[in-house]
């Protein structure tokens, strides 16, 4: 439910707060639907996301990758060693664990194909027939967007997207580019998606009245 909005003209950000199924988001609508995102996978580690972040995962989320970790050596062979898989996750604050990258800077769950980076854990979540977001990290999931802390917990674009060849910049229309509008359904629904996309044409589904300046 969209239950409020406000602007900041100096950063150009429009939030809107939007409750969901398992929590509430303040969102910048504007920022999300000024953002193009099209991942063809990356030519090289230079500007490419797997090789530029620490990514960290949760216990429940380490599990899961462990738990797909047959079908996942398949695409990353350098995963399976002559005893087992080798673990590649370090346990850093939070309870939270870091994957292992290469000397590149490259995630372990990174591989090439057809000359263009690709994660092997969405491949295997699609060669498995189950939902991407069951194997893949959250923050993978996001990117370009970032969850940020706080409650309500920010969804907003990452301030260095337009460092990476996949993001550029389109006007502010009434909807989502078609993979970030994926992104947002697949994660946290069709409702919050719907609601985002009602702000913005200026309209509260709800009768909230929420309102973009
Ligand atoms: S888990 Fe996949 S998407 Fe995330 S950084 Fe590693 S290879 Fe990239």
């Amino acid at each position: 439910m969209v239950k409020a909005a406000c602007s900041d003209a100096r950063q150009r950000k429009t939030w809107v707060v939007v409750a969901h199924s398992t929590g509430t988001l303040r969102i910048d609508v504007r920022g999300l639907s000024a953002l193009n995102h099209a991942c063809v996978g990356c030519p090289d580690t230079r500007r490419c996301c797997c090789a530029t972040y620490e990514v960290c995962v949760t216990r429940a989320e380490m599990r899961r990758i462990v738990g797909c970790l047959s079908v996942v050596s398949k695409f990353c062979r350098h995963l399976a060693g002559r005893h087992g898989f080798d673990n590649v996750f370090d346990p850093v604050d939070s309870g939270l664990f870091a994957i292992d990258t290469d000397a590149d800077g490259l995630c372990c769950f990174a591989y090439r194909v057809q000359g263009r980076i690709r994660c092997s854990l969405h491949s295997a979540a699609l060669s498995l027939g189950i939902p991407v977001s069951v194997v893949k990290p959250r923050v993978c999931m996001l990117w370009p967007l970032a969850l940020g802390d706080g409650n309500p917990a920010s969804l907003s674009v990452q301030p260095d997207a337009f460092a990476f060849r996949c993001n550029t910049r389109r006007k502010v229309r009434h909807d989502l580019c078609g993979s970030l509008a994926e992104t947002v359904k697949s994660t946290f629904g069709t409702q919050v998606l719907q609601r985002i996309e009602s702000a913005l044409a200026g309209h509260s589904g709800s009768g909230d009245g929420e309102h973009l300046a």
